[in-house]
């Protein structure tokens, strides 16, 4: 269970040599009031604590004090514990480059004590009594306490009142500290912790599971402490994950194999983003860690489904060998340095964005108890239960149409039967929908399915459009509300981004599929669009479009993709165009490649108020279960949503 540091047997506390001092990281290690929480928590958990008590005053300012029931001090190394430079987690470089505890500076006791008052009392495991030691007077006195420590700080910064008047309100460090807290308890559910304020129980978050942790109990306990830390939505609204990459543990290894990550936890799906970044939480081998590197991966990996200001949410713990990452960088340790970033930039943005992919419609939205829990499936080794969030989709046999019945109602293409959807029949194509299995059985599933079968499907039955804009219909929860276009608009761009990959397959020239028009739609352009044009050529190829000047003021679309080939040539040309225009011609597919073929499935996608019949919905729906992150449209708005028949009977006030 290597996301959780196991606590070191007992060492005694020595100072480290000179050449050692040297090597560590320097620097301020007490900012704040939360800083001084940080520290002695991080203390009590090196020292295998199972419970940790915080008690502060005025925000911790005039008092924090931390309690803990682990290993304790020896009376005789009591003194060494507030000396600068000594440490019990160390003694060597060697051990320096692996450390697997919080601590090993040695200085987080001695810098606290030289701004504050502090009394350190600590009962060793199996000593007969306990001593307290008053780190301003260095008198020892006997105790009485049962086995643990516990660390009390007055009157922080009282020597410096310039730093002192940097502090902000109470209640402001009170928040800080709490933080500090919650960031050492989402890592830690096998540890009990209670924060008092001013005599009053401010947060309490019972022990979870037993040390000895086992994947699956860890798993569970970790969905717990999560929800009792940031609330039961932020388990009902995320979506576990557990990826690995490199080489499997176990494997034979090989010097050039890639080095495993793994990446476990949850992500908030994207309706649950928030307008601040606070509730972000990353874990690099147990210890909370603020790391550009991390942060950008799991950004990026909502770039398709996200879109603006937004902040998603997401707890994620990813361990790596610990000799691949530094946590020497920073005297708080807050920041790492990893040794191949791009491993870890990718681990991460693939897990999180291979969970994002899965649609969530077959979720149950009706369940109080939120989705299914953290636990894999005792059947299924552990790795293999990223999907856990989606329960199989039973469609029963085949009966009724197929979606491919219906193809020459959706724009599709003629040539590329991306993902290689095969035809059932020989004679409609196939839609071309994702990647993988899923495009499989698109073209198998029955789209009318007989009244008692409606049930099964995710999104339900459709019944009827309305005002042009949504089509609702009928699934087992109640009512299905769907945003037609936008609902649309992704299941063409993850159409077109499926077919250039397809097409390129490591093929640099690779283009979509593009079909001549038969009569050149012709517009009066600008000079920049003729410019465009002509600079763009290349690009435009690639996209499927043949666009050519007729003359200083004109142009000619003579060929669009074919997927797209039912809409307005003119319009896809010119939005196209426009987007162009701001782009180095050499590097636009790159890196404006899913913005332009976003663009272009906003032209493709079925407009509000077009009548669609009742088939049309239902492909549609069919579609959306088929289609990866068909939750959101192209700008990162939802496509549907829930009506359960609960929520229906509350708003007829049944059943009160
Ligand atoms: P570091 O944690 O880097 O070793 P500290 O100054 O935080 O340095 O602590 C110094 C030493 O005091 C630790 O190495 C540890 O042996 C001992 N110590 C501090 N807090 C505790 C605690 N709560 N329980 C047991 N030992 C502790
Ligand atoms: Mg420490």
């Amino acid at each position: 269970m290597n996301a959780i540091l196991a606590p070191a047997p007992r060492r005694v506390i020595r100072e480290l040599p000179d050449d050692l001092v040297s090597q560590i990281a320097a620097g301020e290690v007490v900012e704040r009031p939360a800083s001084v929480v940080r520290e002695l928590i991080d203390n009590a958990l090196d020292a295998g604590a199972s419970q940790v008590t915080v008690r502060m005053l005025a925000g911790g300012v005039r008092l924090i004090s931390v309690e803990d029931d682990g290993s304790g001090i020896a009376r005789e190394e009591l003194h060494l514990a507030l000396r600068r430079h000594a440490t019990s987690k160390i003694s060597s470089l060697h051990e320096l480059e692996s450390v697997s505890t919080f601590g090993f500076r040695g200085e987080a006791l001695a810098a606290i004590n030289a701004i504050a008052d502090c009394v350190l009392s600590s009962r060793a495991l199996g000593a007969p009594g306990a001593f307290a030691l008053d780190g301003r007077t260095g008198e020892l006195r006997p105790v009485a306490r049962s086995g643990g420590t516990t660390v009390e700080v007055k009157e922080l910064f009282y020597s410096t009142p310039a730093r002192r008047k940097f502090l902000k309100t109470d209640a402001t460090e009170l928040a800080h500290c709490v933080e500090s807290v919650r960031r050492a308890a989402l890592a830690r559910p096998d540890v009990g912790f209670a924060i008092w304020h001013e005599g009053r129980l401010v947060e309490q978050w019972r022990r979870r599971t037993g040390p000895d942790g086992a994947d699956a109990p860890l798993a569970v306990a970790l969905e717990g402490r999560m929800a009792d830390v940031l609330g039961a939505e932020f388990v009902q609204r995320s979506i576990a994950l557990d990826y690995r990459s490199g080489t499997p543990p176990g494997a034979e290894t090989r010097r050039d194999t890639q080095h495993p990550v793994r990446v476990r936890g949850r992500v908030g799906i994207p309706d649950a983003a928030r307008a601040r970044a606070d509730q972000q939480f990353c874990y690099v081998n147990g210890r909370f860690v603020r790391d550009k590197v991390l942060s950008h991966a799991v950004r990026s990996a909502y770039d398709d489904v996200l879109h603006g200001q937004r902040q998603p949410v997401y707890v994620l713990y990813v361990d790596i060998d610990p000799t691949r990452v530094d946590v020497n960088v920073h005297p708080t340790k807050i920041e790492v340095r990893f040794r191949d970033s791009r491993e870890i930039h990718q681990a991460v943005r693939h897990a999180v964005e291979d969970t994002l992919a899965v649609p969530r419609v077959a979720a149950d939205p009706d369940s109080e108890a939120g989705p299914p829990p953290l636990a894999p499936d005792a059947h299924r080794p552990a790795g293999a239960w990223s999907g856990w969030a989606q329960p199989a989709m039973n469609f029963g046999s085949p009966a009724g149409h197929r979606v491919s019945d219906f193809e020459a109602l959706w724009p599709v293409s003629r040539t590329t039967g991306a993902a290689g959807t095969g035809s059932a029949s020989g004679a409609a194509p196939a839609p071309a929908t994702v990647a993988g299995g899923v495009a499989q059985w698109v073209d198998e599933v029955p789209i009318h399915p007989p009244r008692e079968l409606a049930g099964a499907w995710p999104l339900g039955r459709a019944l009827a459009q309305l005002q042009g804009i949504y089509v609702l219909a009928e699934n087992a929860h109640g009512l299905v509300i769907v945003d037609m276009h936008a609902a649309h608009e992704r299941i063409v761009y993850e159409r077109l981004k499926t077919q250039l990959d397809t097409a390129a397959g490591g093929d640099a020239g690779a283009a979509l599929a593009s079909q001549p028009l038969l009569v050149p739609a012709t517009f009066a352009a600008t000079a920049q669009e003729v410019a465009t044009a002509e600079a763009h050529a290349d690009t435009l190829a690639t996209l499927g479009l043949e666009i050519t000047p007729l003359s200083a003021t004109s142009l000619a679309v003579r060929a669009v993709p074919s997927t797209l080939a039912h809409g307005d040539a003119v319009e896809l040309a010119r939005s196209v165009l426009a987007e162009l225009a701001q782009h180095e011609a050499s590097t636009v597919v790159q890196r404006a490649r899913n913005e332009l073929l976003s663009t272009m499935a906003c032209h493709g996608a079925v407009r509000a108020n077009r009548k669609l019949t009742v088939e049309e919905m239902n492909a549609l729906l069919r579609q959306m279960e088929a289609t990866e992150r068909s939750d959101q449209c192209n700008h990162g708005r939802p496509t549907w949503r829930q009506l359960t028949i609960r929520e229906l009977d509350n708003l007829f006030l049944r059943g009160r």
